[in-house]
């Protein structure tokens, strides 16, 4: 069997010093504020849903990025990004937050009409969740306490119009819960990202729509959509 060098490559995001921080695996949480599963009029099922993206829906400094062409109704969400820091499994809640190394701000673009026909087929979301850019994100900040990151603000802009706007007080399942909830089922490495989930306000992205996001720490992050 023969790899080229590029199959040795790991997908690197950047901290806010200019540290490359080498990836795993993108784990996601979802139905995380209530008044985003109400807009939605999903159900609240009581315990976290848990999806997962590839490394290559994974982007940071890039400036547009293609809507894809299998979907008519893109969306956007705004979510709190933690980065693991350390290896474990099985993790008690009340030891969850030394696992946590750094947070960013993040977007879980989705294609909802894609996610939606899934949802009533019953069948995966890979597709509507993971597809290539489907996960810009910010720098990322060496926040590692626990109450700052259970206060964190996040934002939205649409064309200079703010659609979404939250804090993670309102997360269902906060972030200890969530690190501890994961590591039951995986394995957690360093560099593995947790998205928390998307307060209220989700809506479609058009080509031509500049979105800019950013959170009460984080840098703004702008991007146009083509
Ligand atoms: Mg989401």
């Amino acid at each position: 069997m023969k790899f080229s060098e590029e199959s040795f490559r790991k997908t690197t995001i950047m901290s806010a010093a200019g540290q490359p921080i080498p990836v795993g695996t993108i784990f996601c949480g979802g139905r995380n504020y209530r008044k985003h599963i109400q807009e939605l009029k999903s159900k609240d099922l009581g315990e976290p849903i848990i999806f997962t993206k590839p490394a290559t829906a994974l982007c940071q400094n890039r400036e547009s990025i293609p809507l894809p062409g299998q979907s008519h109704d893109v969306h956007h969400e705004v979510e709190l990004a933690i980065i693991i820091g350390k290896t474990g499994k099985q993790i008690p809640q009340n030891d969850s937050h030394t696992y946590i190394a750094g947070a960013a701000a993040a977007l879980d673009l989705t294609m909802r009409d894609i996610q939606s026909q899934a949802k009533k087929n019953g069948t995966p979301w890979a597709i509507a969740k993971g597809f290539d850019f489907s996960c810009p994100i910010s720098k990322v900040y060496p926040i590692t306490d626990l109450n700052t990151l259970a206060a964190v603000d996040l934002f939205l802009e649409k064309n200079g119009t703010l659609v979404q706007q939250g804090n993670t007080a309102n997360m269902i399942f906060p972030i200890d819960y969530l690190i501890s909830y994961l590591s039951g089922f995986f394995t957690l490495h360093p560099g593995d990202i947790v998205l928390t989930g998307t307060p209220e306000g989700v809506g479609p992205i058009q080509r031509g729509d500049v979105l800019t996001f950013w959170s009460s720490f984080s840098e703004k992050v702008d991007i146009v959509f083509t």
